[in-house]
């Protein structure tokens, strides 16, 4: 058997190694490593598939986040609502842009954040919203968007685990994450479900105007090569990266059915162990799985996790610590019993093996490990 990981890039790429070197291959013949064909031709390919009319791509997902910010006019001073149990990019650039990152609780069952929670933290400083759809489901967009048109916010969102889920409003529309907000964001990080082989991110919208400024901003602030309009930045997706991401797109949707099957796989292992809770499926949106997370109730993660190591399977804790309890974004204002459910999270979450390519012989492995923890 393959050795368990939380990813298996290597047994992913031999699968399609034979479209992704020829992609390589054409890239190295035809040198134009920065903005080839290959880039504008990824960001159709996207477009199509999301949805949504304008891609742009850029270097990774934090720059997406950043250029995305820039973008809307955010300036210091400006509020903008973030959940505190996420990945550190979130919150990370909205300090860096001298903008005030406000966190929110999010919800026990979905992980993600929720409108009621985002409502109570808007002040008149608030200028806008950012839900991430943590995991790999959406966060419920539909009261958010309410919530965003009531208090004329921007909505800007990180679905840089969420690439591919859709979500349905209640008249029967269905909508791709990141392309219901002003703005979406996402990251090709080689782990993420639609990986490249080193960084990569992209901004998504079907605001003309919006678009314009991204691609300016992420451009030097140019418009035209050596006008430069405004104070920008350098961010660029390499050819080579949008190569083999127009390779990984076609297998895209295969992929979140595989890992699907294994999210299955597992809810049906652990639906008779009262000492776990498995992942809740929203109604409203699909899951393409960028995690499967547990809660292991009683105290029992770290020996749980333990008990997984001794058996030669990984797992890991996505995440330790709110963010608000980081050394980084320490600020009295923020109080962990405002905040019971992230608490919680933080000291009970466990995300188990999950990718593209697992095999039922890996999930029996690791099931009957966990399994076999709560009967001992
Ligand atoms: C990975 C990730 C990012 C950042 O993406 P990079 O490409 O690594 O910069 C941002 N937000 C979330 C939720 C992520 O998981």
């Amino acid at each position: 058997m393959v050795p368990i990981q939380m990813v298996d890039l290597k047994s992913q790429y031999l699968k399609i190694k034979n479209e992704v070197d020829a992609a390589i291959a054409h890239c190295l013949e035809t040198t134009a490593f920065i903005n080839g064909p290959q880039v504008k031709e990824f960001a159709q390919n996207l477009e199509k598939y999301l949805g949504v009319k304008h891609v742009i791509p850029c270097a990774n997902g934090t720059d997406a986040l950043q250029i995305a910010m820039m973008a809307l006019g955010l300036k210091p001073g400006d509020e903008v609502i973030v959940p505190t149990f996420t990945y550190v990019a979130t919150a990370e650039v909205i300090a860096l842009l001298g903008l005030t990152p406000v966190m929110v609780e999010c919800d026990l069952h979905t992980f993600n954040v929720r409108a009621e929670d985002i409502e109570t933290a808007i002040t008149d400083k608030t200028k806008a919203i950012v839900p991430v759809h943590l995991f790999g489901q959406c966060a419920d967009m539909e009261p958010i968007m309410a919530l965003a048109e009531k208090h004329n916010l921007f909505v800007i969102e990180d679905t840089a685990q969420a690439l591919g889920a859709e979500y349905t409003f209640s008249d029967g529309k269905v909508m791709r994450a990141g392309t219901i907000g002003s703005v979406g964001c996402t990251s090709f990080f080689p782990s993420k479900n639609l990986g490249c082989y080193g960084d990569g991110g992209a901004m998504y919208t079907n605001d003309d105007a919006l678009a314009q400024q991204i691609r300016m901003i992420a451009n030097h602030g140019q418009s035209k090569k050596y006008y430069h309009q405004m104070v920008g930045v350098n961010s660029r997706l390499d050819t080579l990266q949008a190569g083999i991401l127009n390779v990984k797109l076609k297998h895209l949707d295969r992929y979140a059915a595989s890992r699907n099957a294994a999210a299955t796989y597992y809810d049906n292992a652990f639906s008779g162990i009262s000492g776990l809770q498995t992942p809740r499926r929203q109604a409203n949106s699909t899951h393409v799985f960028h995690q499967y997370t547990l809660m292991v109730k009683d105290g029992k993660r770290d020996a749980l996790k333990a008990h997984l190591e001794k058996n030669g399977i990984p797992s890991m804790v996505y995440y330790p610590l709110p963010l608000y309890a980081q050394e980084a974004f320490k600020n009295e204002k923020y109080k962990p019993e405002d905040f019971p459910v992230a608490e919680a999270l933080c000291s009970s979450v466990l995300s188990l093996p999950i990718h593209t390519e697992m095999t039922d012989d890996q999930l029996n492995l690791i099931s009957t490990a966990v399994t076999g923890f709560f009967s001992a």
